[in-house]
Order: structure tokens, then sequence, then C-alpha cells
């Protein structure tokens, strides 16, 4: 059937103008991206997802039907990307069992409401977590853009894994030859697993269990010809040298067990451009778990600060991260802190929670800064990170595609 043109034009604009949301953020402090020195007074217009214009406030066009937030006192970032969680949480797992106001209150609580608007989770049962997803993705759900590894390869459990683990009768199976790793990775990826993680060290009872290197080097080998970078849980040296041997993109955690990083060891990270996820929070809440002294957690963190800062000032790329989902810290002001011992500056640590993950993650062209036609992926925060870093976890506004997915409580 053939439509009259006037009526064919009306029924195929009809959805743009339902739907079509103009958003204009003014008299902010913005910062664009990490390297270009903040905009005062300026002004950002957001049209459906997308970012139109920045620039001063002056200079940016009022759409008649755009709604206006005034910013005055206010600092504006590209949205946060948390490149380390989990989906493990009771209120998450098992997704099919919590309306959806559940599952928006933890997704708010966990990532939303501390500005993440692209989170990378880094072992989570794949079905449970592509269904979150689904639902944030067709507007069931408000949260943040998920990606995911689901399921990771170890040798063993991790022992602090086992009872989750049994308790949630969650299967993950532990692969032991080389054609069924491959398979493993092949079926995962078929299932939409966006990157591949394993456990180079795996912490047992007193010890640590490396993946087998022809396992390991299998598994990355056929993530990398699917196209999907590698996550590796490093623990010890070895697990280090491991990650490297096997071809591993990326480290979850700085290792907290044996010495320190040789220069040669982080030569030859920064040659095979691994990254690192700090996790430095993670540190004091095992410590925290396990009893030990003020002076012991002292040591620990002032090791892990110091790995951090080695590899930072070597000009490895870091990627924000925390491990939450696994820890149930969500608040991100430590994280900040310890980043700050380790010698990073507000505008590295903005790079690590935005352009850093964008370029690895491919995503560098439409998120990671505020320019026109980039996602329309926002933080507002109550002050300027520049003068007190603790500001990145003061968030008063959270935009994921144009849309405020979380405002913080008035006070
Ligand atoms: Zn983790």
């Amino acid at each position: 059937m053939r439509l009259p043109l006037t009526l064919a034009a009306a029924t195929l604009l009809l959805p743009t103008i339902a739907h079509a949301t103009d958003i204009k953020l003014t008299h902010a402090t913005i910062y664009t991206s990490p390297d270009a020195p903040p905009l005062h007074d300026a002004a950002i217009l957001i049209h459906d997802n997308r970012i139109v214009a920045v620039g001063p406030t002056a200079s940016i066009p009022s759409p008649r039907n755009a709604t206006t937030y005034d910013c005055t006192g206010l600092t504006i970032t590209a949205g946060f990307w948390n490149s380390h969680v989990h989906f493990l949480p009771p209120q998450l797992l098992h997704a099919e069992q919590h309306t959806p106001a559940e599952l928006n209150g933890m997704l708010q609580t966990m990532f939303t409401s501390w500005g993440f608007t692209t989170v990378f989770d880094i072992a989570s049962p794949l079905a449970n977590t592509n269904l979150i997803r689904k639902q944030v993705a067709d507007g069931t759900l408000t949260g943040p853009r998920i990606f995911t590894t689901g399921e990771p390869f170890w040798a063993e459990v991790p022992i602090y894994a086992q009872q989750f683990i049994a308790d949630n009768h969650i299967s993950i199976p532990v692969t032991t030859t080389v054609p069924a790793a491959i398979a493993r990775v092949d079926q995962q990826v078929h299932d939409g697993a966006d990157a591949i993680k394993i456990f180079a060290g795996s912490i047992e009872d007193h010890k640590v269990v490396l993946l087998p290197a022809d396992i390991a080097k299998a598994v990355v080998d056929e993530a990398h010809r699917n196209h999907r970078l590698v996550f590796s849980h490093p623990t010890t040296i070895k697990g280090v040298e491991l990650s490297l041997d096997s071809g591993v993109d990326i480290l979850a955690h700085v290792s907290d067990s044996e010495g320190p990083w040789s220069p040669a060891l982080i030569q030859r990270m920064l040659s095979a451009h691994m990254s690192l996820i700090p996790t430095l929070t993670l540190f004091d809440v095992e410590a925290h778990r396990a009893n030990l002294s003020p002076q012991s957690t002292q040591q620990l963190l002032d090791f892990v600060v110091d790995q951090l800062r080695t590899y930072s000032a070597a000009g490895g790329q870091i990627l924000f991260g925390t491990d939450i989902g696994y820890i149930p810290q969500f608040d991100t002001t430590e994280e900040f802190t310890l980043m700050t011992r380790a010698g990073m500056t507000f505008p590295q640590i903005l790079t690590s929670l935005t352009t850093a993950p964008a370029a690895r993650f491919s995503a560098s062209t439409h998120s990671g800064r505020i320019a026109p036609n980039y996602d329309a992926d926002l933080v507002v925060l109550a002050s300027d990170p520049a003068t007190n870093i603790t500001a990145l976890s003061q968030v008063r506004y959270t935009l994921r595609a144009g849309k405020i997915i979380y405002a913080a409580p008035a006070k």
C-alpha cells in the first residue's frame, strides 16, 4: 500500500519528533578532554543522544523546545568509564528474579551515582549480564552502557570465590586442554562476550596456581583472532610474566605479592602496550577482611601505590577501575585519593576515566570527550576536581545518551 506523500512524510517524521529531546547545560566549568584547558561559563547543547555544540554559554543556540539546566558553580566532564566491575551482588545476580525497580536501584547505587556511563564487567555469568544490558539498551532499565567478558578462564576456582559460586549455583568450567579452551572462547564470543578474562594467577590456600602456559596462549590467541581484548588477573610477578608471554592486553590489578616491578618488567609491559587497572581500594578492603594490623595495611597500600606510580610515571596506560561488585565499597573517593598518592595528576586521572578507556576499547571516535557528534554521556560534578580530586566523587547528575540517568537528591 502506498500512502499519500504528505502522510508518509509525517509518519516517517513522527518518531523523530516524538522522541527528540534537546537539553542545554549552561554556565558550567567544562573539561572537554583531559588535555584541554577548562572552559569557563560554558554550555553544552544535546540533541537526542548526541552532543551538538559546546562552547561559551552566550555562543550556544537555544532551540525552542530545549530544557535548560543552569549549572552555575558546577563542573562537567565526559561520562566516566569503570573498566573493572562485576555483576555479582545478589541485587543483580539472577536478574530475572528482581523487579526493574530493584535492578535500577542497584545500577544507580553501584554505577550511575558515581558518574559511570560505561562499565566493563570482567567476570560474571554471561547470560545474566546479557539480560541486564539488553534491558538497559531497550529502556526497561536505567543504567550505564555495559561491556562484559562473561565467565573467566582459570586453572582452579580462586579460594575466595568458591563459596560464592557454590551458593549461587554458578557453573564455570575449568578448561584443561587447548582445543577445549579455543572452543570455549569461540562459544563466549558467539554468546556476546566483548572481551575475555583469564586468571593468570589464581589465589588458592597458601599458594597461587598459574594458568598453564599453553592454555593461556591459546585463549589469548583465539580471543585476538576474534578481535577481542584479553584481561588478566596477575596476583604475582609470575602472573604478570605469564600474561606478557601469552599476549594479554590489560592487567586487571597491580600484583600484590612478590617484589616491585623491575625496570625490565616495566619495559616489557610498555613494549606490549599493556594497560593497567590499579584497583587500589581493593587491597584496603582485603586488608580489612583479613584483619591485618593498621601497620600491615599501610605497608600493603604503599606497595600497590608504588606499583601504580612506577607504571604511570613510565608512561603506561592506566584505566580507572575499582573491582566493585566484588568489593562492596562503591564510593570512589578512596581510589582517587590513592591514585593521587601514586603521583597521578587530575588530567591523568581524568584520562584514565575517559579518553584512555575510550581509546583502548575502540570507542574514541564517539566517547571519552565532549565534542560535537560525541555521545551525550556526561558527568556534572558539584565542584572542580582540579582543585580537589575527590570532587570526582561528588556527582550531581549523570547523563547517558542524552538522558539524565542519575540526579543527586536535593540537599
Ligand atoms: Zn575483579
